[in-house]
This record gives C-alpha cells, structure tokens and sequence, in this order.
C-alpha cells in the first residue's frame, strides 16, 4: 500500500513517516519545507512542493498511484493566525482544495485529515466529545473546520472516504529520540520549556495568569504524537469497513495547566525552571480537553503514553540529543 503524506517533513507527519516506513507501507512524502526539515524523513520518498502549485499536485500523482493520503501540511500557530489570516485560509484551505481535487483526479478516495481541537472554540462541556458545537474562536480553528465541512460534502458528492482526526495538544517524541518537534521560532509550550532548561538565557514566558482554572493559567490535554500517529493507522483500516467522512477528538482526557507542565518538567530535567508571566496570547481558548470516547471503541485506539511524565521524558530525550546527531 503506497500512501502519500502531505507535511511529512513537519513534526507529526514525520513521526508518521516513519511509522508507516516501520510497517512496511510504501512512502512519499510531500512537503514544501517552509518549516519541515528533509533531515526529519525517515525513509520513503521526498517531494519537495506546494500544494499551492495545482500542476505540481498533479504532476505528483501522474507519476505515482497511491492508495490513501494523509495531510499534515498546515500553518497550524494560533496566535499568528490571527494575526495573519490571509496566510492560513489561503494555506490550510485553498491549498487541502488543491490537494483533494488532485486526489478526485486521479481516483483517490481514502484521506486522513489533521483536525484540531481549535474547531471547537470555548467548550461549554468539562470535556469535549464529538457531539460538542464546533465554533471556533480563531482562523486557524476556522480553516479546519472549513476543511471538515468541504469533507463533509465531498463524501457525498465524490464518494471521498475521510477521517478527521482532531489533535488536543500533540507532544513528546519519537521513543528512540531519532525524531522530535523542532520548530524556528518555537511557539508550544513543552519545547519552550525544555528549551529554557538546556539555555537558562532564553527565559520562558507564561502567556496569562487569569484565566477562569484553578490556578489562572491555560489547562490543556496533553497526547504524545505516536499516539497520534498509532490513530491514523486505525483510521485507514476503519475507513475500509466505514465510508463517508467522520470525525474523531484525540487526546488523553487529562488535562494540565502550564504551572502544572513547568512543575512536572522540573521532575523530569531534575532542575528549577524560571519564568516570566505575559498578558493572555490572542485566540487562546482557557481549556481544551478531549473525551475520546469514541475515537477508543470505533478506531479500537488506545493511547500507549498516558502520563505527561512519559510525554515529557521522550520530549526530553530529544531535546538534549546534539543538535548535530539530526
Ligand atoms: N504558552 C506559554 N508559553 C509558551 C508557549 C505557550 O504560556 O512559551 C501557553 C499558550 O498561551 C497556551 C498553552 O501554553 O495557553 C499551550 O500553547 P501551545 O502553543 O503549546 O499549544 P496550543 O494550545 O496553542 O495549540
């Protein structure tokens, strides 16, 4: 089975890249680079292009066939989405449009879609399932709902069998520490604060302090991004037995504030961790946890790193790994 992934070079797809490569699928990936590294694909094949590009995109699947598509390719940061939305509707949606009208062309009917919990916006539940409204409260939310919605129809229209998987806050590392999240500028919580371990010079900021949660600051759930990927492999066998587009949250159903994620950072690095409090970052919902229920019993998943203690030491892991061993 030959499955093309779009952002393989990115910090999820990579790890699915190398997952797939381990199970024996064949693997292209596709990805403009722009914040992937072609130092973090681990076997297959590299196409470096944009699915901006419509004649590149069809260029790519007249050469190959491939059997399913899984998209990670995604300016996916909260805060500069708000900033500069133009970036992200043309990006996330018009560039999926590009991408599942290519796969229309050339027959492809099974697509794993990288969702997010920003679909949901503020929750109105302590935590959210699949049935909780989705009215996202930042662009970035919006472009991945409007892909899910495009889905959606295109289902019904087109016969494109889709799972959308909406990420909670992926983390953590490959666990042989070959791989792990590497971005310029980092913006996520967890590399800022290992990051702020290995160069006590860079300090760390806390983004709010009054937040409406126990201790006045972001709570989020926190799953390590194997498990994401353990969950797109379910999904391509469920789509074989379910057509049509679903949706599924994905997360551990803890969540942990940022004092709490500093605190438990400290156990895993052995050492205090500074920082400083910043007024509340644009776009940032209070809490995001996930009930993944149903994501449990319909893909048959079940998260294998359920302590943010793991997440962290494999983050870790890589983090202190020299840079030169990339
Ligand atoms: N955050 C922070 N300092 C940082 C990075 C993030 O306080 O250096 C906060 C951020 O404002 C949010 C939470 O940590 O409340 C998680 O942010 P992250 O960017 O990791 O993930 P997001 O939830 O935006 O996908």
């Amino acid at each position: 089975m030959h499955i093309l992934v779009c952002g393989g070079a990115g910090y999820i797809g990579s790890h699915m890249v190398k997952m797939l490569v381990g199970e024996g699928y064949e693997v292209t990936t596709f990805d403009n680079l722009s914040t992937g590294h072609a130092w973090a694909v681990h076997g297959g094949r590299l196409v470096v292009g944009d699915l901006l590009d419509e004649a590149g995109l069809r260029q790519l699947f007249a050469a190959q066939s491939f059997d399913a598509v899984m998209h990670f390719s995604a300016k996916s940061l909260v805060g500069e989405s708000v900033r500069q939305p133009a970036q992200y509707y043309r990006n996330n949606v018009v560039g999926t449009l590009n991408l599942l009208d290519a796969m229309r062309a050339a027959g492809v009917k099974r697509f794993v879609f990288s969702s997010s919990a920003a679909t949901f916006g503020n929750p109105v539940a302590d935590r959210i399932d699949e049935s909780h409204p989705q009215q996202p409260i930042n662009p970035y939310g919006e472009t991945k709902l409007m892909v899910e919605h495009v889905l959606r129809d295109y289902a019904v229209a087109y016969g494109l069998h889709s799972v959308s998987l909406r990420y909670f806050n992926a983390a953590g590392a490959d666990p042989d520490a070959a791989l792990g999240e590497e971005h310029d500028p980092e913006t996520h919580l967890i590399p800022n604060v290992l990051k702020a371990v290995l160069d006590p010079g860079r300090g760390l900021k806390i983004f709010g302090s009054d937040y409406p949660t126990p201790d006045g600051t972001c709570v989020r759930d926190y799953i390590h991004v194997h498990d994401l990927c353990r969950a797109h492999l379910q999904a391509l066998h469920f789509m074989d037995r379910e057509p049509g587009a679903h949706g599924f949250n994905l997360g551990n159903g803890r969540g942990f504030s940022i004092l709490e994620i500093i605190r438990a950072a400290e156990q895993v690095t052995g050492t205090s961790i500074p920082f400083e409090w910043q007024p509340r970052r644009a776009g940032d919902p209070p809490v995001l946890v996930a009930d993944a229920t149903l994501a449990r019993t319909a893909l048959a998943w079940q998260p294998a790193f359920g302590n943010i203690q793991q997440i962290l030491e494999t983050a870790w892991a890589w983090h202190r790994k020299p840079a030169a061993g990339r």
